[in-house]
């Protein structure tokens, strides 16, 4: 198959729009091993990201007072560079999320595009987007828009791309409070995930994120159980004490939203308890 290998994102988009149905290969780790199991049909027409150097970068836009700010990922940048590093101190839950994900090779090639590319509910990336509040930009021949990660992902491996669309990054804000991802597989090492979660504490505004990965046809919030819990603590710069009921009902809150299923990876009753464990734990870990 034709392989087109632009160098900038106005090339990327100008060869989009003549064959908008052209494959978007970034690190491959998903559509090879696709086309390989014969997944997908071997598509007409390749556009490989890889050489283009605007898609590998991130870059942090602080306030005024030079605190928080956000961070715009490029859609190309691997896992491996955000598993340690500045990206890991402004993003300590992505930093575990990239952790888990595969082995060194697959994240020196796999990326958060890729990642919302595919978007699978057990992605690994994507938990930490949701309950971060990401914003996923896209940029296509005809103009550009962002959405936010809540409303990009609207099932099974479906997402709102549109042919043409290139997913240029995401953009995260920098908060200051306790942030953890943690997943639960069949294994400890390179495996999908049966069950996810990601907590995140925001201390200016006083709130608390929870996003459940692989439980649910999509990413899910859980509104109930972060407003409850946000209701129960102070999320002020003090020393938090949480008592063992709070944890408790944390994690069954978390559960009850949960909507897990049954399938090849694991059974939804499993799942549902699962998740509701990792809730717990990652607010245990929170607290110490
Ligand atoms: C052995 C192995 C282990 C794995 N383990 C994990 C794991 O633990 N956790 C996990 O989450 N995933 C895992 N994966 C899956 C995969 O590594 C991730 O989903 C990764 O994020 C995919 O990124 P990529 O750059 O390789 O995507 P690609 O395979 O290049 O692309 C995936 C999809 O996204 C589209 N796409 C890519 N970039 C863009 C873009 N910029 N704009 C629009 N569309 C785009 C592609 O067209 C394709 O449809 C594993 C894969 C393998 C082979």
């Amino acid at each position: 198959m034709p392989v087109i290998t632009p160098s900038t994102v106005d090339e990327v988009l100008s060869q989009l729009g003549e064959r908008p149905d052209a494959l978007l290969l970034s690190g491959g780790t998903d559509v090879m091993v696709e086309i390989n199991m014969a997944h997908r049909k071997a598509p007409a027409e390749v556009i490989a990201l890889r050489r283009v150097e605007e898609l590998r970068r991130w870059e942090h836009h602080t306030t005024p007072d030079g605190t928080g700010g956000t961070v715009m990922i490029g859609s190309g940048v691997p896992y491996a560079e955000m598993e340690h590093g500045p990206l890991a101190e402004h993003f300590p839950a992505l930093a575990e999320a990239a952790r888990t994900v595969g082995s060194p090779q697959i994240r020196a090639a796999g990326t958060l595009g890729g990642n919302l590319g595919t978007c699978s509910p057990a992605g690994d990336g994507l938990p930490v987007l949701y309950a971060l509040d990401a914003v996923v930009h896209l940029r296509s021949a005809s103009g550009a828009r962002d959405v936010p990660v809540g409303e990009f992902m609207v099932g099974v491996k479906k997402n709102v791309l549109e042919p043409g669309e290139l997913i240029t990054g995401v953009t995260l804000p920098v908060r200051r409070g306790w942030q953890g991802y943690s997943k639960v597989g069949v294994r400890n090492a390179m495996v999908i995930a049966t069950a996810s979660a990601c907590l995140a504490m925001d201390r200016e505004r006083g709130s608390v994120s929870l996003a459940l990965g692989a439980v649910g046809t999509t990413i899910l919030r859980c509104r109930d159980a972060e407003n409850w819990l946000a209701a129960e603590i102070a999320l002020t710069d003090a020393q938090l004490e949480i008592g063992d009921d709070v944890v408790r009902e944390f994690g069954q809150r978390a559960a009850a939203d949960a909507r897990p299923i049954d399938d090849h990876r694991s059974t939804a009753a499993y799942r549902g308890h699962a998740v509701g464990v990792l809730a717990s734990r990652l607010l245990r870990r929170a607290v110490a």
